[in-house]
């Protein structure tokens, strides 16, 4: 059975999200497709804990039939992960529902002001490299190291790189994180200085190599629907793509070969593979790497539990995901781990610690990177 939402009085509450929301309604036919896909559902075997749960669940929150807070108990333990989005045979979009909701929740929910405080904390500090290497003081922070070899790899490719000379957050850990206000502040800094006025119309690409990153700046549409940046966030948008789906799309030369074969074993971020559905490009880019086995692990779709501040958020769900993830991804025996996302990177290893087994992950910039000759320091352990 089919829902369709009363699209009016939605507009007065969420504005321009309000046709994507109604529309994610109303394509759902309950089918159930999505059911295995979801890895809450998979945990937790409830239906309410289920994409299809969920959705109803919304939209009897956005119609006034249930409270908020008897529903924020099975939506807040949804990772984002649009895993549920690649299993959908009508094409449910599903995150132009979550999204809104979100933003519409963190307004109406309530939260004391330590918890409010603490968030703010969280979603500031993990967006902010500077901030964060202050806070990681004597441990490696990654993300300088996963920068120069894509940069070294962009570079051997022959491309001309820009970095922008400020530090920027985009703003979609905030978005994914419900604090779409606290992701418009800062995405509207980055759009005044790679919008259409600074770095855009210099410029053939907008690269990221942080899964969660580029899908939410493809999202900027959504994040400012019906604002007066839409224009100039839709045009970032549009020229937004993930470092992998670039390189793969130039065809350029495959780095030389290996002095040593390798078993790399893929980890597909969501936030690429369902959310910007790019799960080809990274492959081809590691498999023509002479010297490389690439191994396809099982349950590549379920997520890892990293996703954001989820696991801050939701330390056991996140725990149980990222050991799954883990044992799941050793099956294969591999060398070496590669993924697309620093997230999903630190959380892997982190599991990994817990297993006893010193499998290392790496970006896989990184490892494009030593196939051309680079060296980098091996991560903190
Ligand atoms: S697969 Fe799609 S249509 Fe079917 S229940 Fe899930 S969201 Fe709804
Ligand atoms: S986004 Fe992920 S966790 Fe949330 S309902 Fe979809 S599959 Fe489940």
């Amino acid at each position: 059975m089919q829902h369709a939402i009363e699209l009016d009085a939605l507009r007065t509450e969420v504005g321009a999200a309000a046709g994507p929301m109604a529309n994610a309604v109303s394509a759902c036919v309950h089918c159930g497709f999505c059911l295995p896909a979801c890895p809450t559902y998979i945990e937790l075997g409830e239906e309410m804990d289920s994409p299809r749960g969920r959705i109803v669940l919304m939209k009897e929150v956005l119609e006034g039939g249930l409270s908020l807070e008897e529903a924020l108990g099975h939506i807040d333990p949804c990772l984002g992960c649009m895993s549920c989005v690649t299993a959908c045979p009508s094409g449910v979009e599903y995150g132009e529902l979550l999204m809104p909701f979100r933003e519409l929740a963190e307004g109406g929910r309530n939260r004391s002001w330590l918890d409010r405080f603490w968030r703010g904390l969280m979603l500031d500090t993990l967006a902010s490299p500077s901030r964060l290497r202050r806070m990681l003081r004597a441990q490696q922070v990654l993300a300088p190291r996963i920068h120069r070899a894509t940069i070294e790899v962009l570079t051997r490719s022959g491309v001309e790189v820009v970095v922008p000379s400020e530090e920027s957050c985009c703003g979609s850990l905030a978005f994914h994180a419900g604090d779409a206000s606290r992701a418009r502040a800062a995405a509207g800094s980055l759009l005044r200085v790679l919008g259409p006025a600074g770095l855009l119309p210099d410029v053939d690409a907008v690269l990221t190599n942080a899964a969660g990153c580029g899908s939410g700046l493809r999202e900027y549409g959504l994040l400012f629907a019906g604002r007066p940046e839409e224009e100039k966030a839709r045009a970032l948008a549009a020229k937004v793509r993930d470092v992998s789906t670039f390189l793969c799309a130039l065809d350029a030369p495959a780095p030389p070969p290996l002095a040593q074969p390798l078993r790399v074993v893929y980890h597909d971020a969501c936030h690429l593979a369902h959310a910007q559905r790019e799960r080809t490009a990274p492959r081809r880019l590691l498999a023509q790497v002479r010297g490389v086995t690439l191994i396809e692990p099982r349950d590549w779709q379920i997520c890892c539990g990293s996703a954001g501040i989820y696991n801050l958020e939701e330390p056991e769900l996140a725990a149980r995901l990222g050991r799954r993830k883990a044992e799941t991804l050793l099956e294969g025996e591999p060398d070496v781990i590669a993924t697309g996302n620093i997230g999903c990177l630190t959380q892997i290893e982190s599991h990994l610690r817990r297993l006893g087994r010193a499998v290392p992950v790496r970006h896989t910039m990184e490892i494009l990177a030593s196939a051309h000759g680079a060296s980098y320091p091996a991560p903190a352990r």
